[in-house]
């Protein structure tokens, strides 16, 4: 006996579930056991409960003051060469108390919930310290208790140069290497571990240390990987592994050819250079014929993305970077999946994956792509248990 059964979806599909798991899936016609509970998805469409693979979640204040800046003119490098930019976060968030980034993280995770997010991946990188970075990865492990996802954490203290290694970037990867990410893998903090490959961060040869001892301490891998520049980050990420390589707005053919040939998930973030005014658009066409999956994230940040939508995200993935529908919408369930290493548990609706799932005011796909801000969320199913409903 079944502990609830989704009838009548869309299409004519029903989905059972026992205890926090998907147990079946097939016509509504051939159900072939019976449940406690039958509840009428009302012809709506049902998808996997979306995942959210790339989020600076967790961080002090914000930048719109930054924003109008930029609106004025201001160049993003410009700004950073300033005191502005990742360094004025660094600033706010060492300052904060774990509470109210707890307070902050949960406020914005429980809008990107209530937009189908059920998993988030959360990046430590505005502490880059060894205290400020495990208090982050700390609160990213406490929005569940608050918030109805699950989240993945990631290890970004290679995000930029903080101020107190300026012109030492080796410095400050020594301590990273030596003592922050060792005091982050013994705490069990981390799922996996990031770095900013750019120039106005670290560069590809600087990074090869870092992802190789990530690696040998049993952790996946993730780049932000040739957003503002070609930096050989996608091959450096492909060389390493990597579970996925993000941005990728500047990535080469040869990039494109190492990503497919290692199996690495290209996570798109088109809140970002929608945010920067950015037209360069990632090479989809290459990453489409070369058969690299492509996933949508919000990079929600306060610098360059402050969005919490992942349905708008993948809107933007669809008119500003050409992916079409069923793209967007596998890039925001089954491609992020696997860009955190969850292939099989989440993202997807088949028996023995998590019983995750987001009931739409759709009658068709594309209706959740389509709207710019309205996210038609109708219900949502979090491990086997609605967590809200319309
Ligand atoms: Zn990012």
């Amino acid at each position: 006996m079944w502990d609830l059964l989704i009838t009548d979806i869309a299409g004519g599909g029903a989905i059972a579930v026992a205890g926090e798991r998907i147990a079946w899936t097939g016509p509504a016609a051939s159900v072939p056991e019976r449940a406690t509970e039958v509840w009428s998805a009302g012809g709506r469409v049902v998808t996997p409960g979306l995942v959210d693979c790339h989020t600076h979640l967790v961080f002090g204040g914000d930048r719109s003051g930054e924003w109008e800046q930029r609106l004025a003119g201001a160049g993003y490098e410009a700004i950073a060469a300033a005191g502005g930019g990742i360094a004025a976060t660094v600033r706010a968030t060492r300052a904060a108390s774990e509470d109210d980034l707890l307070d902050s993280a949960v406020a914005r995770a429980a809008a990107m919930a209530a937009r189908g997010v059920t998993t988030v991946e959360v990046k430590s990188g505005y502490g880059l310290d060894l205290d400020t970075e495990l208090r982050m990865l700390r609160v990213a492990r406490r929005i569940p208790e608050r918030v109805p996802v699950d989240v993945v954490t990631t290890f970004l203290g290679a995000h930029v140069v903080p101020p107190e290694f300026e012109g030492d970037p080796d410095g400050y990867l020594d301590l990273v290497c030596g003592e922050v990410l060792p005091a982050v893998a013994a705490e069990g903090l981390a799922d996996a571990v990031d770095a900013f490959c750019e120039r106005m961060a670290f560069d590809a040869a600087r990074l090869d240390r870092l992802l190789a001892t990530a690696t040998g301490l049993g952790l996946g891998v993730k780049l932000h990987a040739d957003q503002l520049s070609d930096g050989d980050g996608a091959a450096l990420a492909a060389r390493h592994g990597a579970l996925s390589a993000d941005h990728l707005e500047h990535t080469s053919p040869g990039g494109v050819a190492a990503l497919a040939a290692a199996g690495t998930v290209a996570v798109l973030l088109p809140g970002a250079a929608y945010v920067l005014g950015d037209e360069t658009v990632p090479p989809v066409d290459a990453l489409r014929a070369a058969g690299v999956p492509m996933a949508v994230a919000t990079d929600c940040n306060p610098g360059t993305s402050p969005l919490v939508s992942l349905p708008l995200a993948l809107h933007l993935a669809c008119t500003r970077f050409g992916l079409t529908v069923a793209e967007a919408l596998a890039g925001a369930t089954t491609h992020a999946a696997r860009a955190l290493g969850l292939a099989g548990e989440a993202g997807v609706i088949a028996p023995g994956a998590r019983a995750d799932l987001v009931v739409w005011d759709a009658d068709h796909p594309a209706q959740i792509v389509y709207w710019v801000g309205l996210d038609p969320v109708a219900a949502v199913l979090k491990r086997g248990h609605f967590v809200e409903e319309a």
